[in-house]
């Protein structure tokens, strides 16, 4: 995830020169923000080719796999600083890279937030607990491009009440993927989102959104859980997206810890964060994630991927 309103990244006259770019190509795919320092930002999106996408099917596939080792592990006992070592070491296995360690200095490989921790929660010693949850969000570099994957997972025992959580943010993060269409716009997925959660009373996190994803782990555009029907920037084909619902049992507002990192509800109820990659291809949502490697360790069955014509390798 990607904290919002970004200051402008680009240098004037170079803005200027993206914009005439992409201006010629495609309109639809260009519009101005007004940021911070009072200069102009626009933002560009960079459209995969299809060898480009099957690369980065690769690096997504590395972090599900991660995932699927880690839904062996968690339970009561252990620490989330051991299960960074575990998938540290198998994603440099892979011979890719853990790709948050170090990102924007990130002092690790796996964003872990339990139970009222929204994201970026940095591991650390302390054994989890029966009925807690844990939010992991993992990212790996292969090739030039990154994959960014995320799944909130039971320890042990979880209460009725919180098992719906999870189960409804997961269902919101495939209504907003159903709307990544050609055609459509980004203020549908939000909608689509949104409106599924805020249906059962939960509070969508508005200061976290999801991003494009690439050779940088945070492109354009941003990708809000929340929106208007309609409106924002309009989907092409060759789009890849990471869409990650954070979504609060209450409150959808927040604090942040004064380690600079931790993001965490501000009633202290818990709080789900479900993510996929998913390039348009023909027209149509196709996932690079995948939560197989997760539901084989669990033992779940689940055909909620089989209608994003997943191309298991
Ligand atoms: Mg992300
Ligand atoms: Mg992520």
């Amino acid at each position: 995830m990607i904290l919002s309103k970004k200051p402008a990244k680009s240098h004037f006259l170079e803005s200027t020169l993206f914009l005439y770019l992409q201006l010629l190509q495609n309109f639809e795919i260009v519009f101005f923000k007004v940021p911070l320092h009072n200069k102009f930002y626009v933002e560009m999106i960079v459209i995969k080719t299809s060898e480009e996408i099957e690369l980065m099917r690769e690096s997504a596939l590395i972090v599900s796999k991660t995932l699927g080792i880690l839904a062996k592990e968690v339970k009561p006992g252990v620490s989330t600083l051991y299960l960074d070592k575990l998938a540290e070491d198998f994603i440099r296995e892979q011979g890719a890279i853990p790709g948050f360690l170090g990102l924007y200095d990130f002092p690790n490989t796996l964003c872990m937030s339990p139970n009222a921790q929204i994201v970026h929660g940095i591991p650390n010693d302390k054994p989890m607990e029966d009925g807690d949850i844990i939010s992991i969000d993992c990212g790996a570099l292969k090739n030039g491009f990154y994959g960014d994957h995320a799944y909130t997972f039971e320890v042990g025992n979880v209460a009725k009440e919180t098992k719906k959580l999870l189960q409804i943010t997961k269902e919101s993060l495939y209504a907003g993927i159903r709307e990544l269409r050609v055609g459509k716009r980004v203020g549908d997925v939000g909608f689509a989102i949104q409106n599924h959660c805020e249906k059962h009373g939960y509070g969508i996190v508005r200061e976290l959104v999801g991003h494009g994803l690439g050779r940088e782990m945070h492109e354009d555009p941003e990708m809000p859980n929340y929106g208007r029907r309609g409106r924002g920037k309009k989907f092409v084909e060759g789009m890849v997206v990471a869409i990650e619902p954070m979504v609060n049992m209450g409150t959808h507002q927040i604090n942040q810890l004064n380690d600079g990192w931790t993001i965490l509800t501000k009633d202290g109820k818990p709080s789900a964060h479900f993510e996929h990659d998913v390039a348009i291809v023909n027209g149509k949502p196709e996932l690079l994630s995948t939560f197989k490697y997760v539901y084989e360790a669990l033992g779940i069955e689940s055909n909620e991927e089989d209608e994003f014509s997943f191309n298991s390798l």
